[in-house]
């Protein structure tokens, strides 16, 4: 038996009741028979935050198979900022499904291709000539960031920064900072990458980023060189590294060392793009135009899509079919992109995520002030954290923080955590969740710290 045949009627979407509802434990008895299946045929490298099997989702909840209704604030990782099914992307999907499917951008070119690529030129900070190219993974597209700013510098060195993650590909798990689970045992990597130390105020004793920025830099120059370095790579804000968010300056003095050293600036936007900080993209709120910006999660309200965008000169420069795959800016997940970006302009959703922004950070910092177990509240937009620490050293509290997630989730709230030390707690609700089932989860989340 499939699961569709006990759930072929429920319907996903923001027309979903947007309630949290719980009908059993969590996970209940059909996510724990799915579950006893899951492990007899699935990878259990594969793991999973919530054990339960979700049937439908939209606007804030998500549904399990025994019929919970979840409040999501996960969005799949950052990835459902639109809302899973939402109307206006399951319209172009449906269309395109019944034009074609398939023909490999490199075999036969599609317009949906070219409209996604001057969408995101478009959109993207900078105002200089880009061009784009699609892939399927944000890992992929960091991939071929690096190709790309190799064969343009005609350099091999790559810097990336304590806590970066990249993904889990050869490369980008090289890039990728902490070893368990992501690097243990995986080795070896691949050659020319380096490492750079971050701007994290409340773990650098609040250095300021510009003088951030220079001990970077004087890393760089002393251990790599800018004549051997292709390029920087850097997330904006740092996503599983810890929702860390670098001190002002920071960022435009990386952009202004690499322009003045022939080295390409690549920010890797996968999670932080498409309005969930409270702008398109984290950069603009430092004003900074990355040569190369990355981009993947929230592009396409589900659909693996990815994307690379730079400026034409690097992006035209390797040779004719280096760049591209079977897949990559698939025709389904191209109309995907385009309804998703055309809900995140014309639905409000750059607004929406300061909103929601504000009421996460209004209601977090209230529960610091009195808790210090909770030893900073960061973040930009709808891209929130709290980091958990022992009060009296400030160090991580991993314990506690498995704690919190644990409640949360057992009483209906899909809750992340992330953090090089496993010590921090991520709130990346859908753009599209009502008030009241936001203020509702941030509710249950208060009784978690105060139960833990
Ligand atoms: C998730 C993520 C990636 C990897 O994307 P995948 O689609 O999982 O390959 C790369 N960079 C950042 C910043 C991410 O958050």
């Amino acid at each position: 038996m499939t699961m569709t045949d006990n759930t072929a009627a429920i319907v996903g979407g923001p027309e979903l009741p947007q309630e949290r509802k719980l009908v059993t434990e969590i996970p209940g008895p059909e996510s724990k028979k799915l579950m006893a299946r899951k492990q007899a045929a699935v990878s259990k490298a594969v793991g999973a935050t919530v054990p339960v099997f979700t049937v439908a989702a939209g606007g804030g909840v998500l549904v399990d198979a025994d019929g919970n209704s979840l409040i999501d604030f996960g969005s799949g990782i950052a990835v459902t900022g639109v809302g899973n099914s939402n109307p206006r992307v399951v319209k172009a999907m449906a269309e395109q499904l019944n034009r074609f499917t398939h023909t490999c951008f490199t075999v036969t070119h599609y317009d949906s291709y070219v409209e996604v690529a001057e969408a995101l030129n478009r959109l993207t900070p900078g105002d200089f000539e880009k061009r784009s190219a699609l892939f399927n993974s944000g890992a992929e597209a960091v991939e071929n960031a690096v190709k790309i700013a190799r064969h343009y510098t005609g350099k091999q060195a790559v810097v990336a920064f304590d806590h970066a993650y990249h993904g889990r590909t050869n490369l980008t798990m090289g890039l990728t900072a902490k070893n368990i689970p992501y690097k243990s045992g995986f080795g070896p990597f691949a050659p020319e990458v380096y490492r750079a130390p971050l701007s994290y105020p409340f773990r650098d004793g609040g250095l300021d980023g510009v003088t951030a920025a220079r001990k970077a830099i004087s890393t760089i120059e002393k251990q790599v060189g800018a004549e051997n370095l292709a390029a920087i790579i850097i997330e904006p804000i740092q996503g599983e590294g810890g929702f860390i968010v670098p001190a002002e300056g920071f960022l435009p003095t990386l952009v202004a060392w690499a322009r003045e050293n022939d080295v390409v600036f690549i920010a890797d936007e996968v999670q932080t793009g498409f309005a969930r900080t409270g702008a398109m993209f984290a950069s603009d709120h430092e004003g900074i135009a990355p040569d190369i910006i990355v981009t993947a999660k929230g592009i396409a309200g589900g659909l693996p899509l990815s994307a690379v965008t730079g400026r034409a000169e690097i992006m035209d420069h390797p040779q004719v079919g280096g760049i591209g795959g079977t897949y990559g800016g698939n025709p389904i997940a191209c109309a995907a992109a385009l309804a998703t970006i055309e809900s995140y302009e014309q639905d409000g959703l750059v607004q929406r995520a300061q909103e929601i922004g504000t009421t996460m950070m209004g209601r977090l910092n209230a529960l610091a002030s009195e808790d210090p177990r909770i030893g900073d509240v960061r973040g930009r937009g709808a891209m929130v954290a709290i980091e958990l620490v022992d009060p009296a050293t400030n160090e991580p509290d991993a314990e506690l923080t498995g704690k919190i997630a644990k409640y949360a989730h057992e009483h209906g709230v899909i809750l992340l955590t992330c953090g090089t030390y496993g010590n921090v707690i991520r709130f990346l609700p859908p753009l599209t969740m009502p008030d009241h089932l936001l203020d509702e989860g941030l509710r249950i989340v208060a009784d978690a710290i105060a139960a833990a």
